[in-house]
């Protein structure tokens, strides 16, 4: 009766509704069927139905090819592979909605055949269109293969920092290991590795613009010396740190980074601006350079140059300062609230005067959100990195 009345008024959402309410799912399906109101009778329906009615619905959107809905109900109801079959046929959208559905699909279905489908689609062996690595790196988060997922992720930042995306490879290398980090995965050491190197190279331009080029020239000592992660920018790079050395005193690296400037496979893409100046430099030089001020190694106490990140005494990988680049110190230790990783605190806190977020996250930070820890001893791990 009520139904009647609700389409007497057209109004057919109101009709499924009522009709629902009252479980007669058959009736309000073919309402639905009749006046094309699928969607909303699916909106409706969503927590009472049955295997049978998300099967229905999902035959339904097949019919209409509308491949996203139809493998979205067909996922609903436990028929993965149909479920991937539409999923895979969907047009690529923005927002990749299909392949987000694929990758969650695939996670419950645990069907080696249908992973691997979707693996080669991923890869673009089926279509020629390799997708966005970072989903090969959910999948195999959602498969639970972490070994397989830490792999994807170096491949993938290692990409992005060959093309000279140094911001889109830190951030990518920053999202996945703290992914690995909150299941509790071991981070692999190149991982970390990569981190710590990207990280230095935001911080030279942070440090630059503050005006702190001590600061700015020791990690660009620590780029420079591993260069070869920067192939597009090497030529750039190099001058940068012939510049900054010099200007902070570090007279001896400055020249050594200009020899290798001297490098005829690099010296013609030299700046003209600065090429007189290197050559100069190289043709008399000069020695001198400030020591590097030595502070205590979190584990052990020994004393090592500030810069360092393995210390000499106990061998042990040192926690680095994402503000600075510094080795962390026992009794200067503060986290981002946000990504819990380390800073040194009072460098933090001189940091956040002209900077609103961690370098680390790009999460919004003040300096009233950073707290100096006085037992820091739960983020000092001994070893355990893989060499
Ligand atoms: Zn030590
Ligand atoms: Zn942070």
């Amino acid at each position: 009766m009520v139904a009647r009345f609700f389409l007497r008024l057209s109004d057919y959402g109101s009709a499924i509704q009522f009709l629902v309410l009252s479980h007669c799912n058959d009736e309000a399906f073919q309402l639905a069927q009749q006046h094309g109101q699928m969607d909303s009778y699916a909106d409706i329906i969503s927590s009472e139905a049955t295997q049978e009615d998300y099967q229905s619905i999902a035959l339904y959107f097949q019919g209409q090819n509308k491949h996203l809905q139809a493998g979205k109900f067909f996922h609903k109801s436990g028929q993965y592979s149909k479920a991937l079959k539409h999923f895979l046929k969907c047009p690529n959208t923005d927002d990749n909605l299909a392949i987000e559905m694929a990758i969650e699909t695939v996670g419950q279905a645990k069907d080696e055949s249908l992973t691997n489908q979707l693996i080669d689609y991923l890869m673009g062996e089926s279509d020629g269109m390799p997708k966005d690595a970072k989903y090969l790196f959910r999948l195999y988060m959602g498969l639970l293969q972490y070994r397989e997922a830490a792999c994807t992720a170096i491949i993938i930042a290692r990409e992005e920092q060959s093309a000279g995306n140094y911001r889109n490879a830190h951030d990518m290398l920053f999202s996945m290991y703290t992914e690995l980090q909150t299941q509790k995965i071991r981070i692999p050491a190149e991982m970390n590795t990569n981190l710590m190197i990207l990280h230095s190279y935001i911080l030279v331009k942070i440090h630059v613009k503050r005006g702190e080029h001590l600061k700015a020239a020791r990690m660009l000592i620590r780029v420079s010396n591993n260069i070869s992660k920067f192939p597009s920018h090497i030529v750039p790079i190099l001058t940068s740190a012939v510049i900054e050395c010099h200007r902070a005193g570090l007279r001896n690296s400055s020249f050594s980074f200009a020899a290798m400037l001297m490098r005829p496979e690099y010296r013609h893409n030299i700046d003209p601006k600065y090429r007189k100046k290197i050559e100069t430099m190289v043709r008399r030089p000069d020695t001198s350079e400030i020591e590097e001020e030595s502070t205590p190694c979190p584990y052990c106490g020994f004393m090592l140059p500030q810069c360092e990140l393995i210390c000499p005494g106990c061998k042990n990988n040192l926690p680095y300062c994402i503000a600075t680049g510094h080795h962390m110190l026992k009794d200067d230790w503060s986290v981002c609230p946000h990504c819990e990783f380390p800073a040194l605190y009072s460098q933090l806190i001189l940091l956040l005067e002209t900077e609103s977020v961690c370098p680390m996250c790009s999460e919004t930070l003040s300096v009233n959100q950073v707290e100096k820890m006085d037992d820091c001893s739960s983020f000092l791990h001994p070893d355990q990195s893989e060499h």
